[in-house]
């Protein structure tokens, strides 16, 4: 909150509510500059977290105009956390430049990326649904079953043997069968700057689910939006939401080991939303080396210090050049390291990674499923 001897946000009062966050940047000597994937891919000031701070701050105060240069700082960030993890204040940047992309998009200030994410939202919704009722042909799937399960829309759309995956997972860890939530999470509005679309979204999609006594999720960006976004939109869902992952590490022993071909490996990445987002770096690994009969390769960055894919906070639509990069970074990381198959638990890195590798890139939901299945020959 504002001291007497501040000044006011005149540009932005909005961001008022961020003002230690803000103000702690400012005056920092940027202790996280080294973590930031979008600075270490293209090293400018600006975009180290210090950097998009600062000129939100600036831009707040009105002491810098609105203008590209100024503003769309804001939407060159991932959504890491990764600054967060160097920062002796643990300060939440991500959140913060959630908060500014709002506030600057309401004064008509946002990347033609996000507006076009914006404009096309709907459309994309729509797809999704549509994307999903294919999926309710899956033999795991009744409409009226307890548990809907929110596959995720990436997956719907872009990684359908996944998402059957997803459902079979769930049912067979169920023990019962499922339904499926048709409607995307919302939280492109949210990344691309409309909080108040994304908070209408978040009230439709717990209308759609309020008879379910539980939701399952498998993305890990669906299950942030899920368990910390619609919350602190002011919209809390009456059931709770289980993180697939966490469910197949619970039943571990249910899962039957899937041996590798000769000299093969699995290296795990974390998903950003799932690592340092929701905190969950164990049970991946746990359904993994149970799987697999030993644990997972790691990068030499892993959990809390594990580098990003690169594919999250609408980065590949406001940056796509930066966005690749990153993307490129990490798949070199890997194959610095020995190389071999690469398992993640997001759509977004998933995708992202087939696009720039030829390398063999598979989701955690298709073993879990592949060893469930196995489990029951
Ligand atoms: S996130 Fe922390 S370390 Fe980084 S600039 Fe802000 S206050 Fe400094
Ligand atoms: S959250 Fe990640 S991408 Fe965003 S400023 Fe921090 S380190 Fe950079």
């Amino acid at each position: 909150m504002k001291r007497p001897d501040q000044r006011e946000m005149r540009t932005l009062p909005v961001l008022e509510e961020r003002r230690r966050e803000l103000e702690t940047c400012v005056f920092c000597p940027k202790l996280c500059r080294s973590a930031c994937p979008v600075s270490n891919a293209e090293p400018r000031e600006a975009l180290t977290p210090w950097g998009k701070m600062s000129l939100a701050y600036f831009v707040a105060h009105g002491d810098v105009g609105l203008e590209p240069s100024t503003t769309d700082t804001a939407w060159a960030c991932t959504g890491c956390y990764a600054c967060r993890e160097r920062c002796d204040h643990r300060n939440e940047v991500g959140p913060t430049l959630l908060d500014a992309r709002n506030a600057q998009r309401k004064k008509g200030h946002a990347p033609f990326g996000a507006t076009r994410v914006l404009n096309t939202f709907d459309r994309h919704n729509r797809a999704t649904e549509e994307a999903i009722r294919e999926l309710n042909y899956h033999k795991s799937v009744r409409r009226d079953a307890d548990t809907a399960v929110l596959v995720g829309c990436s997956y719907a759309r872009a990684a359908i043997p996944e998402a059957r995956d997803v459902v079979t997972a769930a049912a067979v860890l169920a023990g019962e069968e499922v339904c499926l939530s048709e409607s995307c999470c919302g939280l492109p509005l949210l990344l691309a700057g409309d909080q108040d679309r994304f908070s209408a979204h978040a009230k439709q999609f717990r209308k759609s689910v309020e008879v379910k006594k539980r939701i399952v999720v498998h993305d890990a960006g669906c299950a942030m939006a899920l368990r910390v976004h619609y919350p602190r939109a002011g919209v809390v869902l009456s059931q709770p939401v289980e993180l697939l992952v966490e469910h197949a590490a619970r039943a571990v022993t249910r899962l039957s080991h899937v041996p590798l071909k000769a000299n093969e490996t699995v290296r795990y990445h974390d998903p950003c939303q799932l690592g340092r987002g929701l905190g969950v770096y164990e049970a991946p690994r746990a359904v993994l080396g149970r799987i697999l009969g030993e644990p997972p390769k790691e990068f030499d960055d892993n959990r809390q210090k594990g580098m990003c894919s690169g594919a999250g906070g609408l980065l590949p639509s406001t940056m796509p050049e930066v966005a690749k990069e990153i993307t490129v970074q990490r798949l070199s990381d890997h194959v610095e390291l020995g190389g071999g198959r690469i398992v993640t638990a997001c759509a977004s890195s998933l995708l992202a990674f087939r696009t720039r590798t030829e390398l063999p890139i598979d989701d955690i939901a298709t073993w879990i499923a592949r060893s469930l299945e196995a489990s029951r020959v």
